[in-house]
């Protein structure tokens, strides 16, 4: 079975990529984790790849095709779980067309939806302490002492990505890419919505009832 996961950022599609794996055995497949095992590896797709990252360039797709049609071909009938990939609607078909080469197709597609002021108040919210790394969020998930990290009371900070300007803006280009690749799974058939409020577990529960 594979399987794509869809969502904006915030809506927690990576956590329950994860869970999928843990809990159902499922290969998770991030394209960005991807591509830094293949550049590790120094793979000749890997090398490939590493030239146009080195100058700050997006990896073309057929790259990005390839490497996932390795890790397929080496066993195609395991469950994997796609996350962050594809991204837009002409990743979607170059997908499709090499997973009909070997005979297999996307079987579902799962869509976390979530408000845009749930999504803003989750990254906009978010605060990461420099030192251990413990994340909260002034909202959802307080440290004890307001603005103090509560294993080790260091000044806890916001990322750069996680300001309230660029989260608009991060907003902007996922919707311009990710509303046409809606519409194409759901003009398929594959489409499923999940509602992403609600706590990790109980939106687990609601993607597994539809598997
Ligand atoms: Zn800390």
């Amino acid at each position: 079975m594979i399987l794509v996961l869809l969502g904006p950022p915030g809506s927690g599609k990576g956590t329950q990529g994860a869970l999928l794996k843990s809990k159902l055995g499922f290969e998770h497949i991030s394209t960005g984790d991807m591509l830094r095992a293949e550049v590790a590896k120094k793979s000749h797709l890997g090398l490939k790849a590493e030239e146009y990252m080195k100058q700050g360039l997006l990896v073309p797709d057929d790259l990005i095709i390839a490497m996932i049609k390795n890790i397929l071909s080496q066993a195609p009938h395991k469950n994997y779980v796609f996350d962050g990939f594809p991204r837009n609607v002409n990743q979607a078909e170059a997908f499709e067309t090499m997973l009909n080469t070997m005979g297999l197709q996307v079987d579902k597609v799962f869509y976390f939806d979530l408000d845009d002021d749930v999504i803003i108040k989750r990254l906009s919210g978010r605060r990461v302490c420099p030192k251990c790394g413990a994340t909260y969020n002034i909202y959802y998930q307080k440290p004890k002492n307001d603005t103090l990290c509560d294993n080790d009371n260091t000044p806890l900070i916001q990322r750069d990505d996680d300001k309230e300007e660029v989260i608009a803006n991060r907003l902007r280009v996922y919707k311009e890419q990710t509303f046409p690749l809606i519409e194409y799974y759901k003009s398929k058939g594959k489409l499923f919505v999940v509602s992403a409020n609600g706590t990790q577990e109980e939106v687990f529960e609601k993607l597994k009832s539809m598997l």
